[in-house]
């Protein structure tokens, strides 16, 4: 199980300080789940240095397709390697609704991140008209494709994909887990299709979208749910952690 926060446009340097140190001192053994945090950008060299030997590792919210250049505000690979990321989020919804991401370019990033040894977390999901229209399924079918396209990995260890339904994210409303064990079975059978049974069969498929203490245990027990990507919960190190425990059960 991999649990995974991400924080978002929140917290300064000292706030993420104070959350990274809570959530360091109270995780206990990473044994049996993987846990990352993923900051804003100007506070990941102060978070790992927090994070170093405690099993969490640290994960940037974005990436640009360029190893360096003219591109003002951005952030590149080599940039996120240097202070110690080990995962990258692409294609956040937030990412595609309000800055024009596409399903192209998160697979020039994707692959990009992996040429940097950084591990990829896909995000995809349909909004709340295209699964009222019945095409939730049909829309994430190509972002998987699309996003994922020309990506390859040796081992299932190498990508994380996130199942965020849009209507969930940050609204308070969670998928019903019937709602989520379809759609992930539906993921499952098309990350085999795309990179062969025993690699597509274990790349783990996490869960997003208004995940809580009180509904992470029900949502992780669902069939192909290998954890969750958090955001709002994940600014609390007492929910945080209450996650990862729920994970770990
Ligand atoms: C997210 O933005 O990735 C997310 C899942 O947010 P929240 O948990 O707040 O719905």
């Amino acid at each position: 199980m991999l649990v995974v926060g991400n924080w978002k446009m929140n917290l300064d340097l000292a706030a993420a300080r104070q959350l990274t140190s809570a959530i360091a001192s109270g995780i206990g053994s990473t044994d049996n789940v993987d846990v990352g945090v993923c900051p804003p950008f100007v506070d990941l060299d102060a978070v790992y240095a927090i994070l170093h030997g405690s099993g969490i590792r640290l994960g940037a919210q974005n990436m640009h397709e360029a190893d360096s250049g003219a591109y003002t505000g951005e952030i590149s690979g080599p940039m996120l390697r240097a202070v110690g990321c080990h995962y990258v989020i692409l294609g956040h919804s937030e990412r595609r609704q309000f800055f024009g991401e596409t399903n192209d370019g998160v697979s020039r990033k994707a692959r990009k991140a992996r040429s940097h040894r950084l591990v990829p977390i896909v995000c995809v999901g349909e909004s709340l008209p295209q699964r009222e229209a019945g095409d939730h399924e049909r829309v994430v079918e190509r972002q998987i494709q699309e996003s994922l396209a020309d990506i390859e990995i040796s081992d299932a260890s190498e990508l994380v994909v996130a199942y965020e339904p849009v209507w969930a994210i940050g609204t308070g409303k969670t998928a019903t887990p019937e709602q989520v064990a379809s759609m992930h079975g539906h993921i499952r059978r098309l990350l085999e299709h795309l990179f062969g049974r025993a690699i597509g069969s274990e790349i783990p498929i996490l869960y997003g979208g208004s995940v809580k203490p009180s509904n992470a245990e029900e949502l992780f027990a669902q069939p192909d749910v290998d954890g969750g990507l958090i955001g709002g919960a994940a600014l609390k190190a007492e929910d945080f952690l209450a996650i990862v425990n729920a994970a770990r059960r």
